[in-house]
């Protein structure tokens, strides 16, 4: 077994972790007290490369592998989550997602511009009132001849104000397939739809994240991502490669409490010597280096599955499940190591604990990635 990375996977992160800190870590705290990402980070995202990974060149994309891509992904993590979750949504969530299912007509109307970052995707599933039980969702779209009518509203919607596009699932009424919920491609600028910015959130402030209503929202038939009725299992589909993605964020999450913590306990001196001295901040430090590195290799797992074209559904949600509770445990850790100054924004533990709170909620709550490896183990579904 070889866990090593390849030279060119090698100059990847180098690429990745330059980048970021040139153009993302100088500016993360003031991102996050404005409550607002700078916009411009969005195209130059987009010029190096990174909202093209894994897509064809021939669509705009930058290829790579699936590790390349969570090589990147963990560097945005390392900066900004704010960031990681725009590129995690926009290409993971959507590029990827029409790339796979979309006709050649979508893919080339929309993944030059979404790899480019000229163009913002979002991902619309949950709602105010399905979030875990998302196949239960309310959202309708009619068929009227060659246009379907959509009437619903949308919660928690990352790159939400941004986007130009949603990638929209809906009930569709008369489809016979899979609970009868179909997957949409909706410009946001199609009138009927309005936005609502959510305010007020313990973490990821920097990121625009938004309800979505839809009132009479026509869309041709030729908005329709794959199959009308089989819209779930493109959600699904989109969600099993997704939860890779947060778990490498949260990787990245867990190595930046790991470099701060280290850092800080060398400096910083109590009883005569600096506290790196003392046994107690040892044992923290070597909590969060063991989670970084069972995150990391749990992560690297499903990018290795997905690259040699095997199943890694239920690899992504234990990864995910992992990374993000060790996330969480490694900046509350890197915290403690902080003392009374990590509490304050000025030292980097407070956002990391705040920006990793989230994961273990979105793209399926630790819960329910229990209940899928459950599911996968026992041949029970306990949903
Ligand atoms: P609920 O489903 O109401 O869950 C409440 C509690 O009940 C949780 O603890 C849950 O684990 C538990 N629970 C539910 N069902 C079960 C069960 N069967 N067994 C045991 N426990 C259960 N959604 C999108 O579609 N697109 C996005 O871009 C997006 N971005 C987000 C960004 C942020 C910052 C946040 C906070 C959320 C985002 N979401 C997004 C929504 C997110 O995916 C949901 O919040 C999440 O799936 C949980 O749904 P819920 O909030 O409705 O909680």
């Amino acid at each position: 077994m070889h866990l090593g990375l390849s030279d060119e996977q090698e100059a990847v992160r180098r690429l990745a972790r330059d980048f970021v800190e040139r153009e993302i870590t100088p500016n993360a705290v003031a991102w996050d007290r404005a409550e607002e990402v700078d916009r411009g980070i969005v195209k130059k995202l987009g010029e190096v490369g990174f909202l093209g990974l894994t897509i064809d060149e021939e669509y705009g994309g930058s290829g790579g592998d699936h590790l390349a891509y969570c090589l990147v992904t963990e560097e945005l993590g390392r900066g900004d989550s704010s960031v990681r979750g725009i590129v995690s949504v926009s290409l993971g969530l959507v590029a990827k997602t029409v790339a796979s299912w979309g006709s050649e007509e979508q893919r080339r109307r929309w993944l030059p511009g979404l790899t480019s970052g000229a163009l913002v995707g979002c991902f619309g599933l949950t709602e105010p009132g399905t979030g875990s039980d998302a196949g239960n969702l309310a959202t309708r779209a009619v068929r009227e001849g060659d246009e379907f009518v959509i009437n619903g509203s949308k919660m928690f919607i990352t790159n939400g104000t941004w986007a130009d596009v949603v990638l929209l699932f809906a009930r569709s009424t008369d489809a016979p397939g899979h609970r009868g919920v179909s997957a949409f491609l909706v410009p946001t600028d199609t009138p009927g739809l309005t936005r609502r910015t959510v305010h007020g959130k313990l973490g990821l402030r920097g990121q625009a994240t938004a309800e979505l209503a839809l009132q009479d929202v026509r869309v041709p038939a030729s908005a329709l991502l794959g199959v009308e009725g089989k819209g779930f299992s493109v959600a699904m589909s989109a969600l099993a490669k997704g939860r890779m993605s947060v778990a490498a964020g949260c990787v990245g999450i867990a190595q930046a409490a790991l470099d701060a913590a280290v850092r800080y306990a060398g400096e910083r001196e109590q009883f005569g010597k600096s506290i790196a001295h003392h046994q107690l901040i040892q044992e923290l430090i070597s909590d969060i280096a063991v989670d970084v590195d069972a995150a990391r290799l749990l992560t690297w797992r499903v990018a290795d599955l997905i690259d040699r074209g095997l199943p890694f559904a239920v690899e992504s949600s234990k990864a995910k499940l992992f990374a993000s509770e060790a996330a969480v445990r490694a900046a509350n850790n890197a915290l403690q190591v902080f003392g009374g100054y990590g509490y304050i924004d000025e030292y980097p533990a407070g956002k990391l604990l705040r920006d990793a709170r989230v994961m273990t909620l979105y793209e399926g709550t630790s819960q329910i990635q229990k209940l899928v490896i459950g599911r996968a183990l026992t041949g029970v579904s306990a949903f």
